[in-house]
């Protein structure tokens, strides 16, 4: 669990709900124990891009993403994942073939709670959006759309890479963190 700032600690009591173990990466000897996936929570990208590069953790989690190690980004983690922002490449991770528009909703009228359909995972899933971005596109046919709302892509995995513009953790639905859960390691190709 990505623990510099944010919603961490709901993503770990889910993954905890399902009997999966999890510890904090808060520097950089942390990220050094064995794991077999990462979560990136919601919160502000900004402020946890800052702090990946100040504690040298954005290169090597970088890698491992590339690697093949399963990574699951909401909200400000899946803003971390993207390649492009409106259009431009963006800093971050860039490890997912999307292009993201941050603070889509508007900064008042930014956090609201639907329901949606998430392909294989739920017909009815329920969806807290808190100041959530959207995906403006898919960059890459390797891109599976899995969610949309409103004529958004809200949700989208890539191969070991999910990603949502909601935040799962914040409702009592368990089905996405057990769907990530299955997730196999796999290596991409870079460029
Ligand atoms: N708007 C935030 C950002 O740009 C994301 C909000 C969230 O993670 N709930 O990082």
């Amino acid at each position: 669990m990505l623990a510099l700032q944010g919603a961490f600690i709901e993503h770990e009591r889910m993954l905890e709900r399902l009997g999966v173990e999890t510890f904090e990466v808060r520097q950089l000897s942390d990220w050094l124990q064995p794991k077999e996936g990462l979560i990136i929570p919601g919160g502000e990208s900004t402020t946890q891009l800052r702090l990946l590069n100040d504690l040298g953790l954005l290169l090597p989690i970088r890698q491992a993403i590339l690697d093949g190690l399963p990574v699951f980004g909401t909200c400000a983690g899946l803003i971390l994942l993207a390649k492009q922002e409106d259009g431009l490449p963006r800093e971050g991770l860039c490890t997912m073939d999307i292009d993201v528009c941050r603070n889509a909703y508007g900064r008042q009228l930014g956090s609201f709670n639907a329901r949606g359909k998430v392909n294989g995972v739920a017909e009815d899933f329920p969806m807290t959006y808190i100041r959530a971005p959207y995906i403006h596109r898919t960059l890459s046919p390797e891109v599976e759309i899995l969610s949309e709302a409103d004529g958004h892509i809200v949700a989208v995995r890539q191969g070991h890479q999910l990603a949502t513009a909601f935040h799962p953790e914040l409702t009592e639905d368990d089905r996405l963190h057990q769907y990530f859960c299955d997730f196999e390691g796999y290596t991409i190709k870079e460029g």
